[in-house]
């Protein structure tokens, strides 16, 4: 069922809770995939209903972002939902989740500076601002997030934390192509060479997860191997970032351990894609 009124999902929410019914809620920003999909069929199987939001968030996207061309699709979005036994789609406007004269922020401090944080200012105070609305909204008992955006994951679990908020968060594996491409709406994006060119964003990270269990610590050997795999296509614009991280706070390591993160942001023409690895 389509809910485009926060007032009316509010008051559906109460009647569910009323009811005793447990709700997982899977926030999204749209055009649907098999990512987004793996998040609805686990929360389908923890609680009794399934509740998905559809909202490109402008809070979160900077200046120069892709926020006018985002990918959006509702009537296919719909389809995919019914399909897959989502409960309510709730799908706010604009003006009502942003009405004049708003002025309230959440800010989740230390974390958000590195990584995308780094290079999208502003980026997760637009992300923990609406989840904290849409949680408010959803009341859920768990919400689902890709691992795909594991920094936002590792926000979004401290917000939770530090607000003693009463929502369980759960990361879920990233969902990939055949060939090894993070699934992504902004694969859209892609010409056919570029296409080609992104495979090597997986690539690298296998290959660098290999290295990694052949022996290989040294971060900054790890990352040449990645960087030289990922340049060795034109239609790479820039490497934004390739980091070894600590797989809780985020900070940068020297050597690689079990459990590290390796993530990468990398422009492909225009469009910029993010990917990581567990060690
Ligand atoms: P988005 O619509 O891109 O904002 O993503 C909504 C949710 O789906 C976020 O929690 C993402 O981390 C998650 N997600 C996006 N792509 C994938 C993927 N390839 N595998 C798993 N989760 C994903």
């Amino acid at each position: 069922m389509l809910v485009r009124d926060i007032s009316e999902m509010k008051s559906i929410v109460k009647d569910l809770k009323r009811k005793g019914k447990t709700i997982g809620f899977v926030p999204t920003m749209g055009y649907l995939h098999e990512g987004h999909v793996s998040l609805i069929r686990s929360s389908r199987k923890d609680n009794d209903i399934t509740v998905v939001s559809i909202f490109v968030n402008p809070l979160q996207f900077g200046e120069n972002e892709d926020l006018d061309r985002y990918p959006r699709d509702l009537k296919r979005d719909q389809g995919i939902c019914e399909k897959e036994g989502v409960d309510y789609l709730f799908y706010p406007s604009y003006k009502d989740m942003y009405p004049e004269g708003f002025s309230t922020y959440v800010t989740v401090e230390g974390i958000t500076d590195k990584l995308c944080g780094a290079f999208r200012p502003g980026h997760f105070r637009g992300v923990t601002t609406v989840v904290m609305k849409l949680f408010n909204i959803v009341k859920p008992d768990r919400a689902y997030f890709g691992l795909k955006d594991y920094q936002q994951f590792k926000v979004i679990q401290k917000m939770v934390r530090d607000l003693n908020m009463d929502v369980q968060v759960i990361g879920c594996p990233i969902v990939r192509e055949k060939d090894g491409l993070a699934m992504s709406s902004r694969n859209k994006y892609l010409s056919d060479k570029e296409r080609e060119a992104a495979v090597n964003i997986s690539r690298s990270l296998f290959e660098a997860k290999r290295l990694f269990e052949s022996g290989v610590t040294d971060a900054e050997r790890l990352k040449e191997r990645i960087i030289e795999i990922i340049m060795s296509s034109p239609e790479v614009r820039e490497i934004q970032y390739v980091e070894l991280v600590d797989p809780e706070n985020l900070e940068s390591k020297e050597k690689a351990e079990k459990g590290d993160i390796i993530a990468i942001a990398v422009f492909i023409g225009n469009t910029r894609l993010i990917d990581n690895i567990q060690l």
